[in-house]
């Protein structure tokens, strides 16, 4: 019997430990500032980093999408639900990351899910760092692998561990830009791993692809690294390019395999087609406005200098996710709510989203922001602290 009592007991348990999740509403679109319960805040704890997800041009293509479409696709992609704007999408996907082919999922969740459950089975081995982001961590749960986990960006424990791994096929996966920490993987040495082993190695580039790099194709080309590298390549499309959806990219024949076996592909509704071309622009927008990616550079150095000046403690991080290492869950909550009440958002982190004791403030930046609100951030930062 489901017995609510319990729940209730621990639900308070949680909220004892100051790990109660909850949401708030937003009244109007994302963006660098926000509305909620009536009240302006400015947003540094979106991953809308292009300041795309309300940008009018998107808004418009969106608009003509489901004038074109209507909103709903209607039905899975292998059904009736592949749109002309889907297939148009994919492709120019496949171009922007320079491989043969693209395959769109309706949440990057799912594109992880797809991708091990497909490629894996019981007998099979996956290594994953420590920090990965959930969904791949999910993923190896889905596909029945035997799943190692190494420390993070530990190239040595990896190895040993791969070495040690009698299974036939083996899979590195790994965040690019990790999600929770904002540091680059060290996909150098995970590819050599790779090799030496003759393993896959996947690179879930959900914070990196749009925003790094320098034209914006992520942190495989942050490290000069292609197909032959890393054979395949997972973007997400509701963090940089401000809408929503995920792809996988990468050979013809690991595509199709995608389309023949990944379940949270074939059992799910296809995006609506709408969305997909709001995307199309999107990407178009990712390519010709390399100002987006140089002004938030010059933001995050602006706040790495003066954090330093202030003596805060941040991640290794040359990315627009800051975190600023708190340690203590309490403690991070109160300085997330003192924000608050100074008209800032920035989410706590806690346990398990991160390691125990290593609770932060995961600051993001956006090319929306100008250099007067990081200004205004660090100094309200001096005062709350
Ligand atoms: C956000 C995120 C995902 C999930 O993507 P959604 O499209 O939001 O489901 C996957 N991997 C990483 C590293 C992420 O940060």
């Amino acid at each position: 019997m489901i017995d609510t009592v319990k729940l209730q007991q621990s639900l308070e348990a949680r909220r004892a430990r100051h790990l109660y999740r909850s949401r708030q509403v937003l009244e109007g679109p994302q963006g660098p500032r926000v509305v909620i319960d009536g009240r302006e805040y400015l947003n540094f704890c979106s991953n809308d980093y292009l300041g795309l997800a309300n940008h009018p041009e998107v808004v418009q293509a969106f608009k003509r999408g489901v004038d074109e479409f209507g909103v709903g696709s209607g039905a899975a992609h292998l059904v009736t639900g592949h749109a002309r704007s889907h297939h148009q999408l994919e492709e120019e996907l496949a171009g922007f990351v320079g491989r043969p082919r693209a395959l769109l999922f309706s949440t990057g969740y799912m594109a992880n899910l797809g991708v091990a459950s497909a490629l894996l089975g019981r007998k099979d081995a996956i290594f994953e760092d420590r920090i990965n982001h959930a969904s791949l961590l999910d993923a190896a749960q889905l596909s029945g692998a035997r799943l190692q986990r190494y420390r993070h960006a530990g190239i040595e424990h990896l190895q040993q561990l791969v070495e040690n791994n009698p299974s036939p096929d083996k899979l590195i996966a790994t965040d690019g830009v990790f999600s929770m920490d904002g540091d680059l993987a060290p996909l150098p040495a995970l590819a050599q791993v790779a090799r030496q082993h003759g393993a896959w190695l996947m690179v879930d580039d959900a914070h990196g692809l749009g925003v790094i790099g320098a034209t914006g194709r992520g942190s495989l080309e942050q490290f000069g690294l292609g197909m032959a590298e890393v054979p395949i390549l997972v973007g997400t499309l509701g963090k940089g390019f401000g809408t929503f959806g995920a792809f996988v990219a990468g050979e013809a024949a690991l595509i199709e395999t995608l389309i023949q076996e990944a379940r949270s592909y074939i059992y799910t509704t296809a995006l609506p087609p709408a969305v997909a071309e709001a995307t199309r622009t999107s990407l178009q927008l990712v390519q010709r406005e390399s100002w987006r990616r140089e002004k938030l550079q010059a933001l995050i150095a602006q706040f790495r200098s003066g954090a330093a000046q202030l003596g805060l403690q941040l991640g290794e991080s040359s990315t627009p996710i800051q975190p600023w290492i708190v340690g203590d869950t309490e403690q991070a909550v109160q300085l997330s709510e003192k924000l608050k009440q100074q008209g800032i958002l920035i989410s706590a982190i806690r346990p398990p989203t991160v390691p125990q004791g290593t609770a932060r403030l995961r600051i993001t930046f956006s090319a929306a922001h100008e250099a007067a609100d990081v200004d205004h951030l660090l100094g309200v930062i001096a005062g709350v602290r």
